[in-house]
């Protein structure tokens, strides 16, 4: 059994079941999430029977980091991980600096350590994703499997220990790795419980992002938990028929349909939503095309991320450039809808969004 698997709970009956006292199951939560231990032996804090219990009842091990790169203006880390079952997902780490998200702005070291500057995690919640959409890697890839909450949490862990050797802090955490968050519903929001308990991690709700294909069943039902974790839905058209020629999913949920979960999503929280659009030259990056999604999203609480598209093995489109990029995002503007284009990180090492294919060439 994995760690990072158990909730507080589940922690403490186990040390009953082992007749140990209950604060114990409090010190190795504390250890695990405030301390960030990463083995049994830094335990000091417990006997050594019990971390040799540790060390043999629990894993401290989700996965075997298998390769990792570093994007060459040093800001973008891929790491490679290879699960128990051979299946391989991808995580990675952004350092931005603030507000431009230029990575200009945090040459040097001591700016690096800024309070201003994010930290901000990429990490998967499926090996491999059902979902199909043609320009994503991982898509083109197919299903292998849904993470456990364990493996999801193992992820943050590997990072947040591997930032605090450097006085470091993660400061966001995005689900837009590989796989679909909502597909996998359970168990990406019993990781993010887990990471947000007050006695642990405390990483605060408002710090994570969802990022969903749009499964409107699950966003009402994220809707009526009233969480304040923010809301990505990954739109990319603004007509049924186009969006299905690039996003299978379609069939099932058409546009209207998820809009009006989103609509209901922020009737229920007063949270914005981010739509989430990559711009491929010729195909949705158009000014009629801004100007059709411009009268979709009309008086919704929300906003476009537009980011050029990223390129993948199994697909042929291409980018739009940024004079058209500008132009997209302006017809947009124009018409009420706020857009920010976002920049491409991490492409030299096929670390940008939909790019993740769990290969080590990437
Ligand atoms: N499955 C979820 C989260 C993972 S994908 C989702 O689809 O939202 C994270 C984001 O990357 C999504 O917005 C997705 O549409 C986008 N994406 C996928 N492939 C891309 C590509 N080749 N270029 C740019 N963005 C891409
Ligand atoms: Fe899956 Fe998201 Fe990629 Fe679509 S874009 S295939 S939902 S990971």
């Amino acid at each position: 059994m994995l760690i990072y698997d158990l909730d507080l709970p589940s922690l403490e009956t186990l040390l009953k079941n082992w007749n140990e006292p209950t604060y114990r199951a409090k010190q190795i939560w504390q250890g695990l999430y405030q301390h960030l231990y990463s083995t049994p032996d830094q335990f000091t804090n417990l006997p050594t029977s019990l971390r040799s219990k540790l060390a043999e009842e629990l894993s401290f091990n989700a996965f075997r980091v298998k390769t990792y790169l570093d994007s060459s203006d040093g800001f973008t880390r891929k790491t490679l991980f290879e699960l128990p079952d051979g299946n391989l997902i991808e995580a990675v780490l952004m350092r931005y600096g603030d507000p431009a998200d230029d990575p200009q702005m945090a040459t040097s070291a001591t700016n690096r350590r800024g309070a201003k500057n994010r930290r901000t995690l990429c990490i998967s919640t499926q090996a491999g994703c059902a979902m199909g959409c043609v320009f994503c890697a991982t898509g083109q890839m197919g299903y292998k499997r849904h993470l456990t909450s364990g493996e999801i949490v193992a992820q943050v862990m590997y990072y947040a220990q591997m930032l605090k050797e450097s006085d470091e802090a993660v400061s966001n955490i995005v689900f837009m790795g590989m796989g679909e968050p909502f597909h996998n519903y359970d168990n990406t929001l019993a990781a993010i419980d887990r990471l947000n308990d007050s006695d642990g991690y405390h990483f605060g709700a408002r710090r994570f992002t969802i990022s969903t294909v749009g499964l409107a069943p699950q966003i009402r039902r994220f809707a009526d938990e009233g969480r304040q974790v923010n809301l990505a839905i990954s739109l990319h058209a603004a007509d049924d028929d186009e969006r299905l020629a690039i996003m299978p999913v379609n069939k099932r949920y058409k546009i209207a349909e998820v809009i009006d979960a989103c609509r209901y999503y922020i009737e229920k929280t007063h949270r914005r939503v981010t739509f989430e659009w990559a711009l491929i030259s010729g195909v949705n990056d158009t000014p009629e095309v801004a100007r059709k999604l411009a009268a979709r999203l009309k008086g919704l609480l929300c906003h476009v991320n537009a980011i050029p598209l990223n390129p993948t093995k199994g697909f042929s489109g291409e980018a739009t450039d940024r004079q058209r990029a500008t132009l997209f995002q302006q017809t947009l503007e124009q018409a009420g809808i706020p857009c920010t284009i976002r920049m491409r990180r991490g492409i030299d090492i096929a670390a940008g969004c939909g790019q993740l294919a769990g290969a080590e060439s990437g």
